[in-house]
């Protein structure tokens, strides 16, 4: 099955090099010029990915992405911002509002491209562990976006509860800090691993059974022990 994505892009010329681009590597794509119109198309049939324009007519692309995220069935849908304006700020309000990544116009289609893939493979990935994950008292339901530990609610941020998700689908196994940096935050974040020592220090604080269970090896990464 061919993989569908939209592109929601009131400059023809762009949506249709995209759509060139996309279509030469088998992708199965349809175009939405007006941002009005994007949220209806998308939630009719809804794609494998959406690439969505900043500015566009009707409804702008942050307000798109903010809409699409607040449903459930969307939240995990990979979107990617295209933007003329490459400012940092931009590009931080981008990722905030729900975007999985970000390319500045004037882009290279290639680039885009092999961005488009890199979103696909990472949400494959993460399919295979939307079960609900139990480590002794702790459960993960990432349905239901849950934390808890012997049934009561752990309250995580976003990036602490992916990253949880993703120690507890690799328990036993050494996990590089770039995997964890890619894989969270993508490969494309500018800050550095530092980051995910943060973002651990911050789990181990607010789940006391992983200051023993989440080991830290030395200059590489974190293994969640086999068993608590
Ligand atoms: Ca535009």
């Amino acid at each position: 099955m061919p993989k569908k994505i939209v592109i929601v892009e009131d400059e023809r010329d762009i949506a249709e090099l995209v759509e060139h681009y996309l279509g030469k590597e088998g992708f199965q794509t349809e175009i939405v010029a007006d941002g009005g119109r994007a949220l209806e198309r998308i939630r009719k049939s809804p794609p494998d990915l959406v690439v969505l324009d900043l500015m566009l007519p009707g409804m702008d692309g942050l307000e798109i992405c903010r809409a699409l995220r607040s449903e459930e069935r969307f939240r995990a849908m990979p979107v990617i911002m295209l933007t003329a304006r490459g400012g940092e700020a931009d590009k931080v309000t981008g990722l905030e509002m729900g975007a999985d990544d970000y390319v500045t116009k004037p882009f290279s289609p290639r680039e885009l491209v092999a961005r488009v893939r890199a979103l696909l493979r990472r949400r494959s990935n993460q399919a295979e562990f939307n079960e609900p994950l139990q480590y002794g008292r702790l459960m993960l339901d990432p349905d239901r976006h849950v934390v808890e530990v012997g049934g009561k609610a752990v309250e995580l941020t976003a990036k602490e509860f992916s990253l949880l998700k993703h120690l507890m689908g690799r328990r036993g196994r050494l996990v590089s800090r770039d995997h964890l940096l890619n894989a969270v935050w993508g490969y494309d974040y500018v800050g550095g691993s530092r980051t995910v020592d943060v973002h651990v220090r911050h789990l181990r604080r607010k789940i006391p059974m992983l200051a023993k269970a989440l080991v830290t090896v030395k200059s590489f990464g974190y293994k969640l022990s086999e068993g608590p």
